[in-house]
């Protein structure tokens, strides 16, 4: 399969591994947008959040708290974004990866969200969660 990821855990092509057990790789990512940036990935190839099953997302999310803390003593970073693209405008590698972004002042990373709450009334949260849960 081509997929750079599938490719890191078959050991065909280099990574620095951060922790594995058998269901889960983490390691560093290439670009080390801040120190210590690290990716948590499934073993299964899954592309991302639409096909994932439960068992695979909580096996990645299982090590989340351990990596994190172990980020956090080693580099004392000011706080954590953890960071979970899938499909346009972010997803750049198809298959399922959560980032660990340890924080630090003024280290130039952009997260930005929109606050919209004064546009809406009632009706519209009540319409959207109408929709939402219609589909559950
Ligand atoms: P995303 O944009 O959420 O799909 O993130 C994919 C991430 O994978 C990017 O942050 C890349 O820097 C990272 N990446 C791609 N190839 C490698 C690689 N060979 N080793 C480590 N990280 C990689
Ligand atoms: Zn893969």
């Amino acid at each position: 399969m081509d997929c750079i990821f599938c490719k890191i855990i078959a050991g065909e092509i280099p990574s620095y591994k951060v922790y594995e057990d058998d269901n889960v790789l983490a390691f560093l990512d290439i670009t080390q947008g801040t120190k210590g940036h690290t990716l948590i990935i499934p073993k299964k190839h899954i592309k991302n959040v639409y096909e994932i099953d439960e068992e695979t997302i909580f096996n990645v999310f299982k090590v989340v708290p351990m990596i994190s803390k172990a980020l956090k003593k080693a580099f004392n970073p000011i706080g954590l974004n953890i960071i979970n693209n899938n499909d346009q405008p972010h997803q750049s590698v198809f298959h399922f990866h959560i980032h660990l972004i340890p924080r630090y002042e003024d280290d130039g990373m952009i997260l930005s969200t929109i606050n919209n709450y004064d546009k809406y009334e009632p009706t519209y949260f009540n319409n959207l969660i109408t929709k939402i849960t219609n589909e559950m």
